[in-house]
């Protein structure tokens, strides 16, 4: 699709292949499949003579528009979708590295990816070293001979700490390494990580991809070169993307610029408002002026995205008060949702960690994390206040 075409418009139209029937919406194509029109069109497509699909756990036509879009989406050369973002994850690290290599990765990312990394690649000769998020120092001391990942996440959960891809992408390139950058949190409608420098985009497309909470799935992108190898693993192990969830995420990238722009809007009006609220002691949000990194994440992300963490004076006991006080917002740690959803992160997602690894990482006994949602801001903030007003 032509390149200069706006984010709104590639959202809506990237990727597109019709069957013989014309068809307008993108066909959902459930089959495991596919149909050769000879022994020697067999022999050709096995022998990746001829291009086209064979099997659903190597490529499925769905699939393959999907991948399509959110390569337009991201400026990558490649998409490979995947069944989940952990799978997504997995599949990098699998299709990249091999045994004697060594990640330097975010202490700040998502916690099923700190187990990945620590407890099942370790097991197969995988070391990672676990750095500050914001300290490019700390990711320079780290680096070994045999560095080959670099892996971080911005704006990290829950506190929304933005790290320098430009700069961690620069850092990587001197040391041979490739740099990984979990969208999550932005999306391509907010921040173009390739852009920026980055090697290799992961997604779990499970939040704002989707956006509306209904289905698992995730993608990897990047360039031909680095994508083999990871298609590579994909379609011999198998956490491949199901055609209907990639039909799903289809029509959810159709919208995503807009309920990005949204997400973020509300956000920030939340964040401000809670910013002078008398029961809170410390808002975080990229958008304000007040967070550390505000010129930063202006000049990496379009705009400050969805989440927003703040901790209540008062500790657990307050905390859980604002939350139990709601009656509309969702209590669950998912987030990218259409519903606003809350958590209390050092008794749920963070709750494994040790009271001191917790205050190490300043996830607080009064924090909370609010995945802004597309209701109207009025009306979520009502139903934050009904438990802040009473502290
Ligand atoms: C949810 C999430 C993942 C994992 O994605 P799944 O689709 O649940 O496997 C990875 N990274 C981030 C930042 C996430 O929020």
């Amino acid at each position: 699709m032509d390149e200069n075409y706006d984010i709104e418009t590639l959202g809506v139209r990237a990727g597109i292949e019709r069957s013989q029937f014309n068809e307008h919406s993108e066909a959902l194509f459930l089959t495991s499949s596919f149909v050769f029109n000879s022994a020697a069109q067999a022999a050709a497509r096995f022998k990746g003579e001829e291009p086209g699909n064979i099997y659903a756990r190597f490529t499925n036509p769905t699939v393959t528009m999907f991948e399509q879009r959110l390569a337009a989406l991201e400026g990558a050369e490649r998409c490979v979708a995947t069944a989940s973002g952990m799978s997504a994850i997995l599949a990098t690290v699998m299709g990249l590295l091999s045994a004697g290599d060594h990640i330097v990765a975010s202490r700040s990312i998502f916690g099923s990816t700190v187990q990945l990394f620590n407890n099942i690649m370790a097991r197969f000769g995988v070391e990672t070293t676990l750095v500050s998020p914001t300290d490019l120092d700390e990711w320079r001391r780290a680096i070994r001979p045999n560095t080959k990942l670099f892996f971080v996440e911005s704006p990290s959960n829950p506190l929304t700490e933005i790290s320098d891809i430009g700069a961690l992408a620069a850092l990587a390139r001197e040391c041979g390494a490739r740099l990984a950058v979990d969208n999550c949190f932005c999306s391509p409608a907010l921040q173009r990580p390739l852009e920026l420098g980055a090697d290799i985009v992961i997604h779990s497309a499970t939040k704002y991809l989707d956006g509306q909470g209904r289905v698992l799935g995730g993608a990897v992108l990047g360039s031909k070169e680095l994508m083999e190898g990871v298609f590579t693993f994909l379609r011999t192990a198998g956490p491949t993307l199901s055609a209907f969830n990639a039909w799903v995420f289809l029509k959810g990238l159709e919208t995503l610029k807009l309920r990005m722009d949204a997400h973020s809007a509300s956000a920030l009006q939340l964040a401000n408002w809670l910013e002078q609220h008398p029961g809170v002691a410390r808002v975080y949000y990229p958008g304000l002026s007040s967070h550390p990194q505000h010129a930063l994440a202006m000049r990496q992300q379009r705009s400050g995205g969805g989440i927003v963490a703040f901790d209540v004076k008062g500790g657990k006991e307050a905390a859980w008060k604002v939350v139990d006080a709601t009656r509309m917002i969702s209590i669950t740690a998912n987030l990218g949702d259409a519903k606003t959803t809350i958590t209390h992160p050092a008794t749920t997602t963070h709750g494994r960690l040790s009271p001191e690894q917790r205050s190490a990482a300043s996830i607080g006994d009064g924090l909370l994390r609010v995945a802004v949602g597309l209701e109207s801001v009025r009306d979520i903030r009502n139903d934050l206040a009904r438990g802040l007003d009473a502290l």
